[in-house]
């Protein structure tokens, strides 16, 4: 009797253990799809090559937005006799009945690019049909370039990839090693780009310790540790010569050859300050989920902000929205926590020390002074610590249930971004 209940035993145990270690797996091995965004080398053939392809994806998109369109108004007109409005699927065999025969040079572009192009618009209409955006709008010729190729992709070597029908396209960056199903190229100002979404483990990097972040507007980030993140104001820095340079495109005739030097030269100028702009955001996002277990911030009221238009150019200019997106998905693939404090939390106005909440607090303080213990700080680093603090307790007092309670909030932050959209 004893040794089989032993074995019993053993074998429980063991299956008890395999268990646990499977869940263990799970819980730190999610697959999470991430994009993937570079430049293109191309040379003359294949830039013609390119400038079909998105000449093909512009027409479909535009003769199907023209066709749905005609589809609405008729059954607006017309309540007793609908007319159902197409699926992707229709559209592209519509598609192929009345459109490739008459124009020849869909056939010099690969299939899938007016078939993936219609497969944006109806999505389009879904998300103007659900409310979560606007009408789809007619795309202008070399406006937001950018076509769609499904098939097989594959990346050879450290920086080729092989894609339908263009042939292969070398890259200056290394390539992740995977395998695309799909690759969008586009066009920002003379550049090409090349973009792909992959799927990846996340990682548990094993940090334990908390960060509170304040987010401001004098420096972009000052962290509990002390640290500050000076932003990069890139729009207030080139804001001058951008005035400047979109006046003298303003005023040269259009469409000659000096305006379109002086468009080039614009766009040129924009694409600058976007990748300074995201550049420092991507430092910071990763410089606060890697190495920190988890990180605390405060669920900013940005289109209140915003409404204050002494304060919205500066709180645009350092995109806390995109900060957030950034840092909710990467926090996610380092494994670290993400905890969003309530926006009526009154973190600038506690003492850190002593808890003590003064009653008021303006905006030109700059320091922290304690009435009651005669603390002083900087005004953020005081924010930053108590954002901390907040959370610590949060997590020491329920446990789990406080991190469900910071997956609903993140959940809670794509509806806000969304309403403050429309
Ligand atoms: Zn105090």
């Amino acid at each position: 009797m004893r040794p089989i209940s032993r074995v019993l035993l053993a074998e429980s145990l063991l299956l008890a253990s395999f268990r646990l270690s499977l869940s263990v797996y799970m819980l730190y091995n999610v697959n999470m799809l991430l994009g993937f965004k570079t430049e293109l080398k191309i040379n003359n053939k294949q830039r013609t090559h390119l400038l079909k392809h998105s000449g093909v994806a512009r027409h479909a998109w535009n003769w199907g937005l023209a066709l749905t369109k005609q589809i609405l108004d008729h059954n607006k007109a017309n309540p007793g006799s609908k007319i159902k409005f197409p699926s992707a699927i229709d559209l592209h065999k519509w598609l192929v009945a009345l459109v490739k025969s008459e124009n020849e040079w869909y056939y010099e572009c690969s299939k899938s690019t007016p078939q993936q192009a219609l497969m944006a618009l109806r999505e389009s209409w879904k998300r103007c049909f659900n409310k979560t955006a606007g009408v789809p709008k007619f795309k202008k010729k070399g406006r937001r370039d950018s076509f769609t190729l499904e098939g097989t992709v594959k990346i050879l070597g450290n920086n080729k990839i092989q894609v339908p029908v263009i042939g292969v396209l070398k890259t200056y960056e290394r390539l992740p090693q995977i395998k695309p199903k799909s690759v969008t190229i586009s066009r920002q100002a003379d550049r090409w780009f090349i973009s792909f979404r992959f799927e990846t483990k996340t990682q548990d990097l094993g940090n334990a310790d908390v960060v509170g972040v304040d987010l401001g507007v004098k420096a972009l980030a000052t962290l509990s540790t002390g640290e500050v993140i000076i932003g990069a104001k890139s729009y207030k820095k080139y804001e001058a010569k951008l005035s400047r340079m979109q006046w003298l495109h303003r005023h040269k005739i259009i469409g000659s050859a000096n305006w379109k030097k002086a468009s080039v030269q614009v766009a040129r100028l924009h694409r600058k300050i976007a990748n300074i702009r995201s550049c420092t955001l991507h430092k910071l996002t990763t410089l606060l989920a890697k190495n920190h277990g988890t990180v605390v911030i405060e669920d900013l009221n940005v289109s209140g902000m915003m409404a204050n238009h002494k304060m919205a150019k500066a709180i645009a200019d350092m995109s806390l929205f995109e900060f957030r997106r950034q840092l909710t998905y990467k926090c996610e693939l380092y494994g670290s926590k993400l905890v969003v404090v309530d926006r009526w939390f009154p973190s600038s106005k506690i003492c850190s020390q002593c808890r003590t909440k003064k009653k008021s607090l303006s905006l030109q303080e700059r320091v922290f002074k304690c009435e009651h213990c005669g603390f002083q700080c900087d005004r953020d680093l005081n924010a930053a610590v108590n954002l901390k603090n907040a959370a610590s307790h949060a997590v020491s007092a329920c446990g789990l249930v406080s991190a469900d309670t910071t997956r609903m909030k993140q959940e809670d932050f794509s509806l806000l971004a969304n309403v403050s959209k429309l």
